[in-house]
C-alpha cells in the first residue's frame, strides 16, 4: 500500500511537471546577451526566446519564468548559428581526396564547438558523387549541409580528375543542382592547373543554366584576375582564397608594390563576392594586412575546413574571425561576414539572422581579453588582443555545445 502510494505520487509529481513544462511560452530564454544580428540591425543586449525549433521572441526584457529553460549569457555575444561559406565535409575512407576521401572531416565533430551550424562543402562532390555525399553525410548530420557542387563531375577526386575537361559538363552539373535545390546552393571550380579559361567558361554556364552563384579557386594557371573579375564571373560570384600568395596565382596585393591593386575595390563594388578560404595555403598577412589598410575587406569568413587546415594556422571558424579582429576589424564585421553575408551570397535569406520565425539556429560567443598570437600559412605571426571563444551552439532550437554548462535544467546527455 505504501509502496502504490509512493508510486501515485512520483507520478503525479512527473505529471505536474510535464504539463509545466507543456505550459510554457518558450522552451528556451538566452537571457542578458549583446545580440549581433545584422539582417535586423541588431547591435546591443536583448533577450532571445525560442519555441518550436524557432526564434519566438527578441526584445530588451523577457521573463525567465517563461521559459523551461534558462540560458545565462551575461557579458557573452549572441549571434545566428555562424556559415561557413568553404568547408570541406564530404568525409569518406577511399583514396578519393576531398570527394569522400580521408582529407574531409565529417562535420558536427568542427562545426558546433565553433558556433557553426551550416556549411557549404566547397566541391567536394561533382554530379556524379553527389549522391553519394547526400546519403553518407548530409542526411546523417545534425549540422545544415548545403553544396557547392564541382564542375568536375567526379568531384575533389584529386589529379587527373580535377584536370579532365571533359568531365565538366555544365548541362548534367546544372541539372544535379536543380534537382537538389534545397541542398545545392552554386558551383564550384578548383585546382584546375593550365592556363585556360574554358574551365570557368564551363563553370559560368553551369550559373546560367541553374540560376546560382559560382565559387572559383583560380589562378594555378596563372591567368589576370582583372579578367576573371570583370570578363568572365557575374555580379553575385565568389572569389575564394582571396588574400593567397602563392607563386602559382595572380595575387590582390601588387608583390613590388605591396600595394592593394587598382581595381580590386571597383570588381569588389561590381559585386563580386571575396571569400577568405583560408585553408592549407591560401591566407597571407602579406596579402591581408595591406588590402585591409587600403580599405578592402572580404565579404565572407569561409575557412576552406580540411584536415590539414584545421591542425595548422587555421584551426577553425572563431580563430578565422579572431585573425580579422587581430588586424583591426571590429566585432560586428567579422559576425556580419559569416552570418548574414555568407547567407545573402548563397541566396538563403532564411539563415544568417535572427528574426522572428527563423529556425533557431544560434551561437554564444565570448571575447577571451589576452594576448594571443597568429600564423599565416608562410609562417608569418601577427599578435591579437582578443580572441572568440564558443560557449553554446544551438541548432534548430536545440543545445548541441554548451562549453561551460550555462544552461539550466539541460536534458540529460545520452
Ligand atoms: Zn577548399
Amino acid at each position: 500500500m505504501k509502496r502504490i502510494s509512493f508510486l501515485l505520487l512520483y507520478s503525479l509529481l512527473f505529471l505536474s511537471s510535464f504539463i509545466q513544462a507543456q505550459t510554457k511560452t518558450y522552451s528556451i530564454l538566452i537571457k542578458g546577451g549583446h545580440v549581433i544580428d545584422a539582417k535586423n540591425n541588431i547591435n546591443e543586449k536583448m533577450d532571445v526566446a525560442i519555441k518550436d525549433g524557432k526564434i519566438a521572441a527578441i526584445a530588451k526584457n523577457i521573463d525567465p519564468a517563461l521559459a523551461s529553460q534558462l540560458v545565462t549569457a551575461d557579458g557573452m555575444y549572441v549571434t545566428p548559428g555562424l556559415i561557413d561559406l568553404h568547408a570541406h565535409v564530404f568525409a569518406g575512407t577511399d583514396d578519393r581526396g576531398l570527394s569522400g576521401g580521408f582529407s574531409a572531416l565529417a562535420p558536427d565533430p568542427y562545426t558546433f564547438r565553433a558556433g557553426v551550424t551550416t556549411v557549404v562543402d566547397c566541391g567536394g562532390a561533382g554530379w556524379a558523387s553527389f549522391d553519394k555525399f547526400k546519403s553518407t553525410i548530409i542526411d546523417k548530420s545534425r549540422t545544415r549541409v548545403l553544396s557547392f557542387l564541382n564542375i568536375v563531375g567526379e568531384g575533389m577526386r584529386g589529379d587527373p580528375y580535377e584536370q579532365d575537361m571533359n568531365d565538366m559538363d555544365a548541362q548534367k552539373t546544372a541539372e544535379k543542382a536543380l534537382a537538389n535545390k534545397d541542398i545545392v546552393v552554386g558551383f564550384k571550380l578548383a585546382h584546375f592547373g593550365a592556363a585556360s579559361w574554358v574551365p570557368v567558361e564551363k563553370i559560368v554556364a553551369a550559373g546560367k543554366l541553374a540560376n546560382m552563384p559560382v565559387i572559383i579557386d583560380f589562378g594555378a594557371g596563372k591567368l589576370p584576375i582583372e579578367d576573371l573579375f570583370f570578363k568572365y564571373l557575374r555580379p553575385g560570384d565568389i572569389f575564394t582564397h582571396v588574400f593567397t600568395e602563392l607563386e602559382i596565382r595572380d595575387p590582390i596585393v601588387d608583390l613590388k608594390t605591396r600595394k592593394l591593386r587598382p581595381f580590386v575595390i571597383p570588381a569588389q563594388k561590381r559585386g563580386i563576392i571575396f571569400d577568405v578560404g583560408f585553408g592549407g595555403g591560401s591566407f597571407n598577412f602579406n596579402q591581408a594586412i595591406p588590402a585591409i589598410k587600403a580599405g578592402f575587406l572580404p565579404n565572407t569568413m569561409g575557412t576552406d575546413l580540411h584536415t590539414g587546415s584545421m591542425n595548422g594556422a587555421m584551426k577553425d571558424q572563431l580563430n578565422v574571425l579572431s585573425i580579422f579582429l587581430s588586424m583591426g576589424m571590429d566585432i560586428p564585421s567579422v559576425i556580419s561576414r559569416s552570418t548574414w553575408a555568407p547567407a545573402q551570397a548563397i541566396k538563403r535569406e532564411d539563415l544568417g539572422n535572427l528574426s522572428v520565425g527563423a529556425g533557431a539556429d544560434v551561437a554564444i560567443l565570448s571575447v577571451r581579453n589576452g594576448k594571443f598570437g597568429f600564423r599565416d600559412i608562410a609562417g608569418n605571426r601577427n599578435e591579437g588582443k582578443q580572441k572568440f571563444e564558443c560557449e553554446m551552439t544551438l541548432r534548430a532550437g536545440k543545445i548541441v555545445y554548451d562549453l561551460n554548462a550555462i544552461a539550466s535544467n539541460p536534458e540529460k546527455s545520452r
